[in-house]
């Protein structure tokens, strides 16, 4: 594995964890406003985004290589409300689209399969990532604030 694929892949190890902790912090944001299910669903996403982080570290480790994490920078930490918290998700998982994009093009310059073939999984999984966002932001903007309690108690159960 070249060392610039090594730094790429490095770097969306520490964008992995920014997210995870976009996600923790807005989890908060709603457990405070007393949206006990997007709390949950979002606490879930946080998890999902360390998972993300570990799998690129363990991938790095087998190719015998060493992952790092770099400083991550603060994150958000208040919204205007949960149509806000939801657009911003949407928006941020489409960007992590496309920095997976980023990294498959420069695995393929660096001539890497094997981390090319890696790296499909994870563009699979931001077509799940991106649709689940977009799933629960239309629900939002077709309700008012007492539809959101509905859709509380629904993410409650993920
Ligand atoms: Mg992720």
């Amino acid at each position: 594995m070249t060392e610039r694929l090594q730094k790429e892949l490095n770097e969306q190890i520490t964008a992995e964890l920014w997210s995870a902790n976009l996600y923790l912090s807005m989890s908060f944001y709603m457990q405070k406003e007393g949206y006990e299910g997007f709390a949950h669903w979002m606490k879930k996403q946080s998890e999902e985004e360390i998972e993300h982080a570990c799998k690129i570290a363990l991938y790095m480790i087998a190719r015998g290589k060493t992952p790092k994490i770099d400083k991550i920078d603060v994150v958000p930490q208040s919204w205007k409300g949960i149509l806000e918290v939801f657009e911003d998700t949407y928006k941020h998982e489409k960007h992590v689209s496309q920095l997976i994009d980023l990294l498959i093009k420069v695995a393929a310059e660096e001539k890497d399969n094997a981390t090319q073939n890696f790296l499909w999984e994870f563009v699979h999984e931001q077509v799940e990532e991106e649709a689940s966002a977009l799933g629960i932001l239309d629900k939002l903007r077709k309700t008012n604030p007492t539809g959101y309690l509905f859709i509380d108690a629904q993410l409650k159960k993920r």
